[in-house]
């Protein structure tokens, strides 16, 4: 899905990825970057609202596998730790003696 935003330095009309709402584009005619105004000059029947749900689901899945992956790691990390430790305390306790 792309939409088309009228370029506010030379009027042409630049095709950005709806993804893209809100980014900064280049526009082809005057190759200047701009910045994109949040909302795109287009109709809102072309900007599926379900693209953007979709788009904030997937991330929000994204982060929670993230932070599950991250407490696992850090879960694993802790009981390492502990087990090292431990094994540790065993084999200085017949030295100390
Ligand atoms: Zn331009």
């Amino acid at each position: 899905m792309a939409v088309e935003v009228p370029c506010s330095q030379c009027g042409n009309k630049c095709s950005v990825p709806d993804n893209m709402a809100g980014g900064i584009y280049t526009c082809a005619a005057c190759k200047k970057a701009q910045e994109q105004a949040r909302q795109a000059q287009a109709p809102p029947s072309s900007v599926s609202p379900f693209s953007a749900l979709a788009a904030s689901a997937a991330s929000a899945a994204a982060s929670a596998a993230m932070k599950a992956i991250q407490n696992a790691s850090t879960a694993a990390k802790a009981s390492m730790a502990r087990r090292l430790r431990w094994r540790l305390k065993r084999l200085l306790q017949p030295a100390r003696r």
